[in-house]
C-alpha cells in the first residue's frame, strides 16, 4: 500500500465509483469497514500518485510501468474477467471473493474454495478475454 494520507477529494472519488461498481456488478463490499477503508485510501493514494487507480493489494517492481497497462487499474482484468477481488474489495454478502468463473489452478480457488456467483446476470463485461488474460498472466507474471 502507499504511504502517503491521500486527500478527502480523492477518497470521495474512490468511494464513489466503488459504491457505483458494487450496483453495477451486484457485489458488496465487507462487512469489515476497516478493510475497505484501507483499500479505498490505496486505491485514492495511487490515483494522486500515478493517475491511476492501481491496485494497492500488489507489489510492482514499477508501479508507474504497471500503471500502463489496464490489468491491475480497478476495476482489474479479474474482476471484469472472472468477477474476482483478491482484494476483498468487492465480495459476496459472506464477505468472501467469487471464485466460481476462476482457471482450477488459480489461487484464489486453493484459498477460498468454490464460490459462487450470487448475481451471475451483473458486471464480467470482459468475460470474453479470459483466454487473453491467462495469456498474460503466463507471460507477463501479472
Ligand atoms: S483486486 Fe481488482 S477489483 Fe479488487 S481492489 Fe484490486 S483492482 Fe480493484
Amino acid at each position: 500500500m502507499a504511504n502517503q494520507a491521500p486527500s478527502e477529494k480523492s477518497l470521495k472519488k474512490i468511494e464513489r465509483f466503488v459504491q457505483h461498481f458494487c450496483e453495477k456488478s451486484g457485489m458488496n463490499t465487507h462487512s469489515d469497514k476497516s478493510i475497505t477503508d484501507s483499500i479505498v485510501k490505496g486505491l485514492a493514494a495511487n490515483l494522486e500518485e500515478l493517475g491511476k487507480p492501481l491496485c494497492p493489494c500488489r507489489f510492482y517492481p514499477d508501479k508507474k510501468e504497471e500503471a500502463k497497462h489496464r490489468t491491475w487499474i480497478c476495476a482489474c482484468d479479474d474482476m471484469q474477467v472472472y468477477k474476482y477481488c483478491h482484494c476483498l474489495l468487492f465480495v459476496t454478502p459472506e464477505g468472501f471473493p467469487v471464485t466460481e468463473y476462476l482457471p482450477e489452478d488459480h489461487e484464489g480457488r486453493s484459498t477460498y474454495g468454490l464460490v459462487k456467483d450470487p448475481t451471475p446476470e451483473l458486471g464480467r463485461k470482459l468475460r470474453d478475454h479470459a483466454e487473453a488474460r491467462e495469456k498474460e498472466r503466463r507471460e507477463r507474471h501479472s
